[in-house]
């Protein structure tokens, strides 16, 4: 490589380094920031550090946020009945993004004692309903089994999604009609 890209060459790599980017992406999306539209390089170069200097975990459900709590956790017209696990935040974007679901939501990061009394703290908030939205799979009904005996002395059902969501496929991978379908038919565990 020619030492005076240098500067060329490490935008290339940072580019490379993000998911889906392959280095003929991230060397035409460089060049195209650099030669032709240095306005858009500019953008994004704002966007990405305005982004990451306030983004942070909403305190109530581990989702993104601005602030402390996030727009779904400070919304009162949201039903506080219903509490929603996910695996990633990410899966918030999505279930929100399609607007399928009028609940609240956790982020279930790990199995750890921190992890789960801050769910508990969520559910004794006056929670019914706790509807697991995770990947279907063997290892996470155990998670499901799991939880569900922490939780044992809320008075609460459990649901989890159902058919539609093939197992071992993660939630952004389905296309929306399963969702919906799964979200609507959740099955009593
Ligand atoms: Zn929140």
């Amino acid at each position: 490589m020619n030492n005076s890209l240098d500067k060329f060459n490490r935008l290339v790599d940072a580019l490379g380094e993000l998911p889906t980017i392959g280095k003929k992406s991230a060397t035409r999306l460089a060049y195209h920031m650099v030669m032709n539209d240095s306005f858009i390089g500019m953008k994004i170069s704002h966007a990405i550090e305005d982004a990451l200097g306030s983004l942070k975990k909403c305190t109530a459900c581990g989702g993104m946020s601005e602030d402390e709590l996030c727009y779904v956790c400070s919304d009162e017209r949201r039903d506080d009945r219903l509490l929603c696990i996910v695996e990633n935040a990410k899966d918030i974007l999505l279930l929100e993004e399609n607007g399928l679901f009028d609940g609240k939501y956790f982020v279930l990061e790990a199995l750890d004692t921190l992890s789960i009394s801050q769910l508990e703290a969520s559910v004794s908030k006056g929670v019914d309903e706790v509807l697991f939205a995770l990947t279907p799979s063997i290892s996470n009904d155990a998670v499901i089994l799991y939880i569900e005996d922490k939780l044992s002395e809320y008075d609460l059902n459990f649901s989890k999604i159902a058919q539609g969501v093939p197992t071992g496929v993660s939630l952004e991978n389905i296309d929306l009609l399963s969702l919906t379908r799964a979200l609507e038919d959740r099955v009593r565990v």
